[in-house]
């Protein structure tokens, strides 16, 4: 049966919400089921989430008073292998952003072909308020209340916005403490110490300087001396910086949450990553001059690597965009909006579910590391690391020349051809 009367129109016109994270997300998610003449009950099927977890989490706070906060897991889809999604504290988390998390890691999982279905968890909350007991206390009663969907064969958290290796590192206590004995495999995103894998903490930037350079070939840009705007200087964005200076490209500007710097001679990037140590931010690093976040985004460069938050090219800014290339490194940077507008600019945007996917790939090889007991070093896991994104890019660009569509609409088309292929062969439990 084909879908035609049931799905949302192409142009998604004015009455999208641009702001709404699952509002574009499904937009991109409908044009590629359309394009695939998805049959309309796997439509059904991909459109909704496979369950929805909302707890209060009663919290002793250092005061002597009790806090409930609320937590969320949503566990999208678990067709292809256990569900895989990181954990964030924020006090931005809402159910409709959570859920479009876990759709993205669905479909994430499936463009770089790792055997997981895609989940995302959060908690309300300010972290940075909290004292480090009350995080663990708060992380630790959070593990407990969504224990029924946790476990290796199940559902695999890691790190996100405002998560990191300790908070990791008390998931896997506390789910171990349950079972009895000690299950490296049910979190990624570990302490080397307690299993976590050589290469994880730079391997999100690394998979963007792979992705780079062959859009460049691709291009036929050369690699040496072309120019790289990176927003946001945190973990994804500087190793990104980094990696792709190390490769002969020039550093002409940075940004984080304080403001950007620019130099069109480049950017000595360990200089800034060691101001950043030092200092926290970017701003006074004199590294280059000072340049606004917006910018940032505006300045002419072959590539724009936004690896800072979502929404941050929209409709408005994005006729001012001068970069040749955008390698999405955050989840969802560009808005659905946007896209049509960089698309007939000729801008050559890799998205997110695949500019951004080393991260769970080596997130991947850490739980098959942890399944295994034997550790790999970490020459052995960028190189697997750089197998799977040069083979991923090459299938994705595969699949747009086939049906003539751009890289963002061709990863979703991959993406729910390779899920929809399992839902089709498992067939409906009933
Ligand atoms: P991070 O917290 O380490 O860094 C975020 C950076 O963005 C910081 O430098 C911050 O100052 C900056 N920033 C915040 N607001 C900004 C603004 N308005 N303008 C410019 N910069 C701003 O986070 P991260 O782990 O690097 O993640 C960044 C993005 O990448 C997020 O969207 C995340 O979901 C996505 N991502 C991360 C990973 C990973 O492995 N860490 C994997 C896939 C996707």
């Amino acid at each position: 049966m084909g879908l035609a009367g049931t799905m949302t129109p192409r142009d998604p016109g004015p009455a999208l919400n641009e702001d709404n994270p699952f509002e574009g997300m499904m937009q991109r998610f409908d044009r590629a089921a359309e394009l695939l003449s998805l049959d309309a009950g796997l439509y059904r099927v991909l459109r909704n989430p496979e369950k929805q977890i909302i707890t209060s989490i009663p919290v002793h706070m250092d005061n002597g008073e009790v806090e409930v906060f609320r937590g969320y897991r949503v566990l999208y889809n678990t067709s292809r292998g256990p569900a895989k999604g990181g954990i964030r504290f924020d006090m931005g988390v809402t159910l409709d952003e959570v859920t479009a998390l876990a759709a993205w890691m669905t479909w994430k999982c499936a463009v770089v072909d790792i055997p997981f279905g895609g989940a995302k968890g959060g908690v309300v909350c300010e972290p940075y308020r909290l004292s480090m007991g009350e995080l663990e206390r708060l992380t630790r009663r959070y593990t407990t209340s969504i224990l029924e969907v946790l476990g290796p064969e199940s559902d695999v958290p890691a790190p996100d916005v405002n998560t990191n290796e300790q908070i990791m590192a008390w998931i896997m206590d506390t789910y171990s403490m349950h079972k009895r004995h000690t299950v490296t495999a049910v979190v990624t995103g570990k302490p080397i110490a307690m299993g976590g894998s050589r290469g994880r903490r730079e391997a999100t930037g690394r998979g963007i300087m792979l992705v780079v350079k062959e859009a460049l070939r691709e291009l036929r840009i050369p690699l040496n001396g072309s120019k790289v705007v990176v927003q946001g200087f945190g973990n994804v964005g500087s190793v990104a910086a980094q990696l792709l200076a190390e490769e002969g490209m020039t550093v002409v500007a940075i940004s984080d949450k304080s403001g950007g710097i620019y130099n069109p001679n480049g950017i000595y990037v360990a200089e800034a990553i060691e101001w950043i140590r030092k200092n926290r931010f970017l701003e006074g690093c004199p590294a280059g001059d000072p340049c606004s976040n917006e910018a940032v985004l505006e300045l002419e460069a072959d590539v724009l690597v936004p690896a800072a938050l979502e929404n941050v090219i929209t409709r408005k800014n994005a006729p001012n965009i001068r970069a040749k290339v955008i390698a999405e490194g955050a989840n969802g940077p560009v808005t659905a909006l946007a896209d049509s507008i960089l698309e007939d600019k000729g801008i050559f945007v890799i998205p997110d579910i695949l500019a951004n996917a080393g991260g769970v790939t080596v997130s991947y090889f850490e739980w098959v590391q942890n399944r295994g007991g034997y550790y790999w070093s970490e020459d052995v896991v960028n190189e697997r690391l750089r197998e799977v994104m040069i083979r991923s890019f090459g299938d994705v660009l595969r699949y747009a020349r086939l049906h003539n569509v751009n890289l963002r609409t061709a990863a979703y088309m991959l993406a729910i051809d390779r899920v929809a292929a399992v839902h089709r062969l498992r067939g409906i439990y009933a």
